[in-house]
């Protein structure tokens, strides 16, 4: 028995504190040095919570927002590896492993191919799985819209879940 799961998230990009209102800019658990940030009751991480929207999704678990809600006072600030490591624990608690997962950055700044590596080692270890069974891949928008205008950051991530031997 094999689930397939999406999930999809968008966070506005504002310059970060003293300057405005964005948070570090912080992508799969990774702080990377950039002049703007996420808007977020979170630490705003756009990758690690389409992943875990992906992986709930894929068990037909109630979503990221429903689960960890921004209106929580105890999750301002939040690292989002907590929301991530709480869907990789039900995932093993309903007999799932992850089989793969591809993801896509979409933002102007920062590029992400100087990241990537780091990336998935920092996602690796917060999942508990191999680095091999993860794919991110970085794209920008062209100059379209508010994230070609660098305005804001989209993910997308796809994931297949096996069910463990
Ligand atoms: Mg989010």
């Amino acid at each position: 028995m094999t689930r397939i799961g999406h999930g999809y998230d968008l966070h506005r990009l504002e310059p970060t504190a003293p300057v405005g209102s964005g948070r570090p800019f912080v992508l799969g658990g990774l702080l990377i040095d950039n002049p703007t940030g996420p808007v977020a009751h979170s630490d705003g991480d756009a990758l690690t919570h389409a992943i875990t929207d992906a992986i709930l999704g894929a068990l037909g678990l109630p979503d990221i927002g429903q689960l960890f809600p921004d209106s929580d006072p105890k999750l301002a600030g939040a690292e989002s590896s907590l929301f991530l490591r709480e869907a990789v624990r039900r995932m093993r608690e309903r007999g799932y492993e992850l089989g793969n997962l591809d993801a896509t950055v979409i933002c102007e700044r920062p590029k992400i191919g100087p990241h990537k590596a780091a990336i998935i080692a920092r996602l690796a270890q917060c999942m508990g799985v191999d680095s091999s069974r993860l794919n991110l891949k970085g794209k920008t928008h062209e100059a379209v819209d508010a994230v070609g205008e660098g305005r804001a950051i989209e993910v997308h991530a796809s994931v297949l879940l096996l069910e463990s031997p």
